[in-house]
């Protein structure tokens, strides 16, 4: 049985680690902050993604359970701003580029989260927090009739980005626009007054008149609605942290008697050849372009996945070819070991997958160091080939080793991945004949087609419910 050690992360609030636990005694809550549907998301955006991905397969590895909620943003400036230009209705606007996320989530090997709310379909409950704000003296009416959060009101304000508000010049002006920077803090806004010019067609009635909830309160709301208050982990990336989660800490909080979220995660920032990705630098890449130009899902998972979270990634062509080729090492690799077929125990394999798998579990516990736990990987990678050139791997010993990829897997997501529905029409075939050839006890010929199977870059998997085909890590 293998020994878990607390899994750490390290909490932006609080600038130490903490022990992820599920403080309902049953699972661990975590909210992570969504994409604005506009566009196609971004590989920064999938940074984050990716990253918090990595976070869950981790705590589900550690035996926890997982009620993760991730938010679309389809009710802001950017999606109006183009449901307008383009004269269509927001739903319509927005629906294609929510298509297009799930379709990239899938490609990167991200596991779907339990909730996907849309901001569209919680406008009530964003209105009713705006009104707790307002009777308890909180909010206002601005002069251009929008309702503000006075950040005066709520003394802890700053404490998530570590800024001092005595020390702030705050603006005096209120703040109508959702991002802006810790210079610039100010009152922020909770409702957006309709502005036809602005809005065209776009509104909702609410106690304070026509108009639209402001981003931040938005993920308020869908958070609060869907996990309650106490969250145990609040995820996005590091320019979340302000004004967007600051905001979000204050309005809930100040409906709320209890905390908003106890652990705040943050992945730092995708650089392009050590440059700011932008579209004027020409440097700016959605998953479609990388794809276009040859490479896989897979790849740049592995791409996204393999620097630590809290240090800023720098993507480059050269890395992505790389890890075109860790994946091909690792099919090999795999490909190997389920070729062999000698019956004997050699007694030098099981020590190195203990190695490896305490080193892979030891470096995930501490705030998620993948870097070394692929690095315990590729350690037994080397090894057990060494091994296997001097022909002291039993077949026994190979199928353990397997198992264990399949475990770590469970966190990596690339090295296996089922794609039945996409498997060589031929090869299922090749694997109806292997299955037949089995149940006549016709040894040669079912060891023949898993083969050729094998030569094809797939492995059989064979289960109470039948056997399939798996394709390995190779590209
Ligand atoms: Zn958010």
């Amino acid at each position: 049985m293998t020994q878990y050690p607390p899994l750490k992360l390290y909490n932006t609030e609080s600038r130490a680690l903490e022990n992820v636990y599920p403080s309902d005694g049953e699972v661990v809550r975590i909210y992570t902050c969504g994409p604005t549907v506009y566009n196609y998301a971004h590989i920064g955006n999938f940074r984050t993604y990716v990253f918090e991905d990595l976070l869950r397969r981790t705590i589900k590895f550690f035996g926890m359970k997982v009620c993760q909620v991730m938010n679309l943003t389809d009710v802001d400036d950017k999606t109006i701003k183009g449901a307008i230009e383009r004269k269509v209705t927001l739903g319509e606007y927005t629906a294609p580029f929510k298509e297009a996320f799930f379709e990239d989530l899938k490609l990167l090997g991200i596991e779907p989260v339990e909730a996907y709310p849309q901001a569209i379909d919680y406008i009530p409950s964003m209105i009713e927090l705006i009104q707790t704000l307002m009777e308890k003296g909180i909010a206002y009416r601005g002069q251009d009739g929008s309702i503000y959060f006075s950040i005066q009101k709520f003394p802890s304000y700053g404490r998530l980005s570590h800024l001092r508000l005595d020390e702030l010049k705050i603006g005096a002006s209120e703040r109508i626009s959702d991002e802006y920077d810790k210079e610039n803090a100010a009152d922020f806004v909770l409702w957006k007054s309709y502005d036809s010019e602005r809005d065209g067609e776009i509104y909702w009635d609410s106690p304070f008149g026509l108009g639209r909830p402001g981003w931040h309160i938005e993920c308020s709301a869908m958070a609060l609605k869907i996990l309650g208050p106490n969250i145990d982990i609040h995820a996005g990336g590091v320019d979340n942290i302000f004004p967007h989660h600051e905001n979000e800490i204050a309005q809930s909080e100040c409906c709320l008697s209890e905390r908003f979220a106890r652990i705040w995660v943050h992945a730092e920032h995708l650089v392009v050849d050590h440059k700011k990705m932008s579209k004027s630098a020409g440097n700016f890449y959605t998953l479609r372009d990388l794809l276009q130009r040859g490479y896989t899902g897979r790849q740049v998972r592995l791409a996204l996945l393999s620097t630590h979270y809290r240090s800023q990634l720098n993507f480059t062509f050269q890395g992505l070819d790389a890890t075109g080729s860790s994946l091909e090492r690792l099919g090999d690799f795999i490909v190997r070991l389920e070729s062999i077929s000698d019956k004997n125990n050699y007694g030098r394999t099981q020590e190195l997958l203990k190695q490896a798998e305490e080193k892979f579990i030891s470096s995930l516990a501490e705030d998620l160091n993948i870097s070394a736990s692929l690095g315990s990987l590729f350690d037994l990678v080397r090894a057990l080939h060494s091994l296997m050139d001097e022909k002291q791997v039993g077949q026994v010993e190979a199928s353990e080793a397997l198992e264990f990829l399949r475990r770590i897997d469970r966190v990596l997501g690339f090295l296996f991945t089922d794609i039945v529905e996409e498997t060589p029409f031929e090869l299922q075939e090749l694997l109806a004949k292997r299955n037949e050839a089995r149940a006549d006890k016709n040894w040669p010929l079912a060891d023949e087609c898993r083969q050729l199977i094998l030569e094809r870059g797939y492995i059989i998997e064979d289960s109470p419910q039948g056997s399939r085909l798996k394709k390995v890590a190779k590209l």
